[in-house]
């Protein structure tokens, strides 16, 4: 299968892009809008599609000889996706790839088990979830320690272990030829870190994005983007992440040098007005610097 040029992935992902109304049998809302939960399957071409569940997202890949699928995410999504997948194709899905041992973004793949799809993590991830079982979470059944080269239907998708960063178990996807890399939670573009940087090691996430920054590809897919943010977005994204990291980090620093040493009162201290455009910078930074105080105070 011949590789599309890079700018042709971006063209098709506007043209063909199939968007699904929201899912209204949900009974819940979204807690942060109040919104229902909504989803949506964009064609980012060459078999490549980003599947979009409230704010979070995967990739699947539709091959000649079944279908590579990455997080489920959970009962309800997993259901949605399995029927979106059904629209686009009959062919089995034969994979899923697990990004990392968070419930919120690898529950519900027992329906994709149940039809006989084998599961691929990283080997912590065996641990972790004995540790924290979920009877919808299958436990991996191919796992690796470094990398792991998945290929299927002529396709290939690159598995890679950067250590410890949110969690200890996180894999960044890579498809080599069409230089796509799918990465979970440590890379959302636009957006603020996640509140309290839960399951978040600091130097240790800086650590593994100047690793990413290093590897080859054009275009990234992150796990996480509301309705109306690009499915596809450029490798810069990656180096902005890591610099919004050390600059909330120089700027919690600087001010603890200075004297300040309450968290209370570095919240309302430490600004960051280069982000204020980014979401969540009003209601997150605060949680943001105490994370990062924390850090400092504690030495992790
Ligand atoms: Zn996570």
């Amino acid at each position: 299968m011949s590789r599309l040029p890079c700018k042709l992935i971006l063209i098709a992902s506007l043209l063909f892009s199939s968007m699904v109304a929201g899912a209204s049998s949900f009974p819940t809302q979204e807690p942060m809008g109040g919104k229902p939960f909504g989803h949506s399957v964009k064609n980012i071409g060459n078999g490549l599609y980003v599947f979009r569940w409230w704010v979070y997202r995967n990739l699947f890949i539709v091959t000649d000889d079944g279908v590579i699928v990455t997080d489920p995410m959970n009962s309800k999504a997993a259901n949605i996706l399995r029927n979106e997948i059904r629209k686009i194709t009959d062919k089995p899905v034969k994979y899923v790839v697990y990004s990392h041992n968070h419930h919120d973004h690898i529950s519900g793949g027992n329906i994709f088990k149940e039809e006989g799809a084998k599961f691929i993590g990283h080997k912590n991830l065996l641990k972790a979830l004995a540790d924290h079982p979920n009877p919808v979470t299958p436990l991996p059944d191919i796992t690796f320690k470094d990398t792991y080269t998945l290929t299927l239907g002529g396709r290939t998708l690159e598995l890679n272990y950067l250590g410890p960063n949110h969690g200890n178990s996180l894999v960044v996807m890579r498809l080599p030829k069409e230089k796509v890399l799918f990465v979970v939670d440590i890379v959302t573009p636009r957006r603020i870190a996640f509140r309290t940087m839960p399951d978040f090691w600091p130097d240790e996430w800086i650590r593994s994005l100047k690793k990413i920054e290093k590897m080859d590809f054009d275009y990234v897919i992150s796990g996480h983007g509301p309705e109306g943010e690009p499915a596809i977005d450029p490798a810069s994204v990656v180096a902005e992440q890591r610099i919004y990291l050390e600059d909330l980090m120089a700027a919690v620093k600087k001010a603890m040098d200075s004297g300040t040493h309450s968290p209370d009162a570095l919240r309302k201290i430490v600004k960051l007005p280069k982000y204020e455009n980014w979401r969540y910078y009003k209601e997150w930074l605060p949680m943001n610097i105490e994370r990062i105080w924390a850090y400092y105070h504690m030495g992790w």
